[in-house]
């Protein structure tokens, strides 16, 4: 059990076992917290993990957070990433995506107010839905479907941001939500259906990359430790409202397309199929308030990232 000592801050970790649970885990034990990981699997994999076996200043419980969560440890802060993140996830898992974004965000808010710990949302640029701005600002209040095949995502996370801010309005909770924006890296799910693993994926195995539609959708990618290093300045923030983190490099899906076979030196041909429903038509940040509250920008360029990303894949298929 981890007990409250000011050198050494207890952080938890809904969705620890995902992709940037993981990344988030390493940086906050690099910044001398002890992290409390608790994940249920549905998405996540113990391999983002391994490399933390043996580390006395982490613990991994397995449970799933839309149930209620007990934990006899002190906590300083929570930080809530469980839920299923790839369009192909959240239309296989469409109900535990409702009750993780709904009863699992309640839970760790409860868990917040119950310990007196600081409490980090990981919501989406999704709350935009299909914007009709562009790019997307913080007071921007989106074009969502409620009921349209992403919904289940979507309005599970607008939900999330609402009873953030009530915890923090009512009950004085010190509350942060991130809106993320299409984050790549090492750790990502070769088979999630996201298109970068997706393209990549193709690219090495000599497959067709297949674009939804004809490509000119947008969308803006940022490098996991450029994101992470966002978010860990939020939390250390006294900043209440939405914030974006993501790197406003934006470009079509073809463009990108064209991008991985260049870096990837594939002899790969592109294929065309159907746009999936609701599929948003553009996506870029506006990272103004970023800059200002946080001092945060992005500084991995595309290249160094995806050339990093190309590598793990590479060794993954091996
Ligand atoms: P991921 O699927 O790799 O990680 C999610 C983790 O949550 C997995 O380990 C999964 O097993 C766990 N989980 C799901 N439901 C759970 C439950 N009920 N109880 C306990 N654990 C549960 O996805 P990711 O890309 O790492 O996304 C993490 C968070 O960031 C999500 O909340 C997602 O909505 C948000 N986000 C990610 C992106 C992105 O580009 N990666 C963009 C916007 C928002
Ligand atoms: N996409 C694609 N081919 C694929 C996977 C995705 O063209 O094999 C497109 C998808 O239709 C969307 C964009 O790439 O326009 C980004 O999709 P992703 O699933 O990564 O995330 P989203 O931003 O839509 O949540």
């Amino acid at each position: 059990m981890f007990i409250r000592s000011s050198a050494s801050p207890i952080s938890v970790v809904t969705g620890g076992a995902g992709f940037l649970g993981s990344h988030l885990t390493d940086r906050l034990l690099a910044e001398g917290h002890r992290v409390v990981a608790i994940d249920n699997f549905l998405t996540g994999s113990t391999a983002n993990i391994a490399h933390l076996a043996g580390n006395e200043n982490y613990r991994l419980i397995r449970h799933d957070v839309s149930n209620f969560i007990f934990l006899p440890d002190d906590v300083d802060f929570i930080f809530h990433f469980a839920s299923p993140a790839s369009p192909i996830d959240y239309l296989e898992h469409p109900i535990p995506t409702l009750k993780v974004g709904s009863l699992g965000t309640h839970n760790a808010l409860g868990l917040a107010k119950d310990k007196k710990a600081a409490f980090l949302l990981a919501s989406t640029s999704e709350c935009y839905g299909d914007p009709l701005v562009h790019p997307q600002r913080e007071d921007y209040w989106g074009n969502v479907n409620p009921i349209g095949p992403r919904g289940v995502y979507d309005e599970a996370k607008r939900f999330a941001e609402a009873i953030t801010m009530a915890y923090h309005r009512y009950h004085h909770v010190n509350t942060h939500i991130v809106r993320i924006f299409n984050t790549y890296g090492p750790r990502m799910r070769l088979r999630d259906g996201r298109v970068v693993p997706a393209f990549i994926g193709q690219a090495l195995a000599g497959e067709p990359l297949t674009i939804f539609g004809d490509g000119s959708q947008t969308r803006s990618f940022c490098y996991c430790t450029d994101l992470i290093d966002g978010i860990f300045r939020l939390s250390q923030s006294a900043f209440h409202e939405p914030v974006n983190i993501g790197n406003p490099r934006e470009m079509t899906i073809r463009q990108f397309a064209e991008e991985i076979i260049r870096l990837t030196g594939t002899t790969s041909k592109i294929e065309f199929r159907p746009l999936p429903e609701d599929d948003p038509k553009v996506r870029q940040p506006d990272i103004a308030r970023a800059k200002s509250v946080l001092g945060w920008e992005p500084r991995v360029e595309f290249d160094e990232g995806i050339r990093k990303t190309i590598e793990y894949f590479g060794t993954r298929m091996k």
